[in-house]
């Protein structure tokens, strides 16, 4: 079953451009967790899941011994330099597709069409929503003039989804009702009157969700674990049921997930716009991945469960997602197949669903 999975090319459907120079520890450290930068002194980053799975799985790329030590590693990165390490980190996922989310750059990053040459994969890209809408009040658009220029915008974009992070911000417990214009008014002259933009209402998240929802474009929602920005007492997803019941038959994407993936499992097994993921989760759990793929896929429909690595800054996450995803669903195929649960054939079936068809399908790509 691995080999069959290591022959398919995976898609991508929600990652990040990965950073174009070279790194020293702290900053390799710091780019490797959702923590805010390296451990406090005596705590070293690479002394977790995924700093074990990064030794386990990415030296031999870079032409080490599996388990290198840290230092050695870095040594080996420096030498190779960015350029060269990127190439082989991208090109070693196997690729087909990747869904770039191109809203979250707080320094100079390889953007979608570098990535898509480096990974020899298509690349599309994902609107950032929320980024959308600082932009137009950056601009200095009047509030009553503001919700027709935004919808213009989104609609106007050559992206195959839309993506919230509403979780980062107000929470998900977003009703299901679209605002009215003069809520959007109002809620658009305070965002202006603000230093720097910054969307934290409830009323402009599900505005921005109805602008893609009426673009037709899929939105993707973060959901579950990410910085410490993310509120995790905000982000389970069973808050966004009203928004996603609303918003069908337009595919509602749940990203992430972790802790709360069985929720998420749940939601996508009774809701039928709902599809989920356990990128980000899958290399920060590193050898214990596989038990967090094997719940997710106790409810949620095969035919709704995708693949992404939530890489971002580092190109060894982008390899380390997809070399973890593999292993993971194969043992849960395999399992399955061994006990006579289902056929080998069914099996390879569900395989190319998760792999690539079910994102191919909802996004159109
Ligand atoms: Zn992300």
């Amino acid at each position: 079953m691995l080999e069959y999975l290591e022959s398919l090319p995976l898609a991508d459907h929600h990652c990040h451009g990965v950073l174009g120079r070279d790194l020293d520890r702290a900053e390799f450290e710091a780019l490797l967790t959702e923590a805010e930068g390296t451990g406090p002194p005596g705590v070293s980053m690479f002394d977790t899941q995924v700093g074990f799975a990064l030794r386990r799985w990415c030296p031999p790329v870079l032409d080490l011994d599996a388990h290198a030590e840290p230092d050695a590693y870095l040594a080996r990165r420096a030498e190779l330099g960015a350029a060269e390490v990127n190439r082989r980190f991208l090109d070693a996922a196997g690729l087909e597709a990747l869904c770039v989310d191109t809203g979250y750059t707080p320094e100079s990053i390889l953007d979608p069409l570098e990535l898509g040459r480096l990974a020899g994969a298509r690349a599309h890209e994902i609107v950032r929503l929320e980024r959308v809408a600082e932009q137009v009040a950056a601009d200095g658009v009047d509030a009553a003039r503001f919700a027709d220029e935004v919808r213009t915008r989104i609609q106007g974009h050559d992206a195959v989804g839309a993506k919230s992070i509403a979780a980062y911000r107000a929470g998900l417990e977003l009703s299901g009702e679209r605002p009215s214009p003069a809520e959007v008014t109002g809620a658009a002259g305070r965002l202006m009157r603000a230093d720097a933009p910054r969307v934290s209402d409830e009323v402009l998240h599900r505005f921005l969700v109805w602008c893609a929802v009426d673009a037709g474009l899929p939105v993707q929602f973060h959901v579950g674990l990410g910085d410490v920005d993310a509120d995790l007492r905000r982000g389970d997803p069973l808050l966004l049921i009203e928004l996603l019941r609303a918003m069908d038959p337009v595919p509602a994407m749940l990203l992430h997930n972790y802790p709360f993936h069985r929720h998420a499992g749940y939601l996508a097994q009774v809701l039928p716009n709902v599809y989920v993921d356990a990128g980000l989760a899958t290399h920060n759990l590193g050898h214990r991945s596989p038990a967090l793929i094997a719940e997710l896929l106790e409810l949620a429909p095969f035919g709704k469960v995708l693949y992404s690595s939530d890489a971002f800054g580092l190109a060894e996450l982008f390899h380390l997602g997809a070399l973890l995803f593999r292993h993971g669903l194969a043992g849960f195929l395999a399992g399955g197949a061994d006990d006579g649960a289902w056929t080998a054939r069914d099996a390879e079936r569900v395989a190319g669903l998760i792999a690539s068809g079910n994102a191919r399908r909802v996004y159109g790509i």
